[in-house]
């Protein structure tokens, strides 16, 4: 192939945020010369459905688990499963292209931070790992400085939770404010060997000797954690985000390609083009949360009671154990005011006109499209380092509001109704600090930006010895 500058393996955790950034790096990569080899899971690759194209091919493997497992859903036993079957499909994967004569030879493996398995591929082969964690600089930071939170006592709890939910944590650099409950949620429990508390200790640490790291995020809105992060790493440690945005401005060498585990339902647009100027909140809880029927109907009536126009993303299995049934009432109450869809074609929402709110799991994907579109939110994070992506979000950018972990429509309503309040001053001053963060973040991924400039260094760090 003419002109192919370097081969890129790309291994995202087998999840739609995940899939996400790396398939947004893969349209970057691509756009610069650089054959993609994107590995998922047979599972997932059986959901996506890909096509190949020149520079972008694909792989899988079987992850281990029966057909009908919920996988995402009980995520210790995905993580288990992988662990167990991923090192040894992934170097059979990497054998069969550095043997293969049809394919260039790889000049760079990009896993998934949680993977750090393939540090061992990447040194029987001689190329370097790349480790890309798709959280945020906070959410990172929180599983890097597990040791010192261990050494503190802070984690595992002694007991029960909500004893020591509020206690203020003073020992991770630049996250002097948190809170025990901001945590990942992965961190706060009481077994010391609990299996996602000792896999995020281990895989954080084991990021150590990867050639560099990567995080979704710019420097204007996570600087002092990068610093420390840096400081720690070797200044090995570069913000590349928003992948969004930076993708975007590469052309789309990925259009065709299938990167929604979900189909998405453009509809809503539609509808969107026929509503007032940032009079509509647009719902949705990512691709894993679940909530319970009760938590379901609260949020439903809390939507009713606000008055404001609604789009509503459900998936099919939001709700534990149960398709989502809304009740009739509520239905027929807020039909000229609503709209539902399973899957949305989120960032494209977010970026029209019409959304003025968002109410979030405080997934970091989902963060960072608001915060690159300009959109405060309301956090209700449902796990991971959600509830560390909330605290920033609301305490430290000043971009959202917090909302309690029971759900009442009482708060809900008061929520909504404040966040779409375009005369409310608190709302006025986020959405001036949206606009800044918005602009911040456009900048930083055009020449010239530090996101820009790290990406030119990831690129510099693929490229073929030959040079060509
Ligand atoms: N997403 C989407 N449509 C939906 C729900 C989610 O396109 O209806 C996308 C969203 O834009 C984001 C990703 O799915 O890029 C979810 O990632 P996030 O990190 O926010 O949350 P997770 O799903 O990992 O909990």
């Amino acid at each position: 192939m003419d002109g192919v500058r370097g081969h890129a393996l790309l291994l995202p955790f087998p999840a739609q945020g995940h899939i996400t950034p790396l398939m947004q790096l893969a349209n970057i990569l691509i756009s610069n010369h650089i054959v993609v080899t994107f590995v998922n899971t047979d599972f997932l690759e059986k959901r996506l459905n890909h096509t190949f194209t020149h520079y972008l091919r694909f792989e899988s493997f079987p992850d281990g688990l029966p057909p009908d497992h919920v996988r995402t859903l009980k995520l210790p036993e995905l993580c288990e499963s992988l662990q167990k079957h991923a090192p040894f499909h992934v170097h059979n994967i990497v054998e069969k292209i550095e043997q293969s004569v049809h394919v260039p030879p790889l000049t760079i493996i990009i896993a998934d931070g949680v993977f750090s398995f393939t540090q061992q591929i990447a040194d029987k082969f001689g190329v370097p790992r790349v480790a890309f964690w798709t959280t945020s600089a906070c959410g990172f930071s929180a599983y890097y400085y597990m040791p010192l939170l261990i050494h503190h006592g802070y984690i595992p709890l002694k007991d029960d939770r909500d004893r020591y939910k509020n206690d203020v944590i003073t020992c991770i650099p630049e996250m002097e404010a948190l809170r025990v409950k901001d945590l990942p949620s992965f961190l706060t429990v009481t077994d010391a060997e609990d299996y996602m508390f000792q896999y995020l200790l281990r895989e954080a640490q084991n990021t150590h000797p990867a050639s560099l790291v990567l995080l979704n995020t710019f420097q204007e809105l996570e600087g002092p954690l990068l610093s420390d992060l840096n400081s720690k790493f070797g200044n090995k440690v570069l913000s590349i985000g928003p992948l969004l945005l930076s993708s975007a401005g590469f052309g789309d060498a990925i259009a065709g390609t299938n990167s929604s585990i979900w189909n998405e339902e453009k509809s809503c647009l539609e509808w969107l083009e026929k509503q007032k100027e940032s009079s509509v909140i647009y719902v949705c809880f990512g691709s894993i949360t679940v909530l319970s029927d009760e938590e379901l109907v609260e949020f439903a009536w809390g939507l009713e009671a606000s008055n404001q126009p609604f789009l509503w993303a459900i998936r099919p299995d939001l709700v534990q154990g149960s398709r989502a049934v809304l009740p009739d009432e509520f239905v027929e109450k807020t039909k000229e005011r609503s709209f539902f869809v399973s899957w949305a074609p989120q960032s494209k929402v977010l970026s029209h006109p019409s959304v003025g709110g968002f109410l979030t799991h405080s997934g970091w994907n989902s963060t960072l499209e608001s915060i690159s579109s300009g959109v405060p939110m309301i956090c209700w994070p449902f796990f991971a380092e959600q509830p560390t992506n909330r605290r920033f979000v609301d305490d430290v950018w000043k971009v959202g509001y917090e909302m309690r972990e029971n759900v009442v429509r009482e708060e809900v309503e008061v929520l909504v109704r404040k966040l779409m309040n375009l005369e409310d001053n608190q709302g006025r001053e986020m959405r001036v600090r949206l606009k800044k963060y918005k602009d911040k973040a456009i900048t930083s991924v055009k020449e010239g930006g530090a996101s820009y400039k790290n990406m030119q260094e990831v690129l510099k760090q693929m490229q073929m010895k030959t040079g060509n």
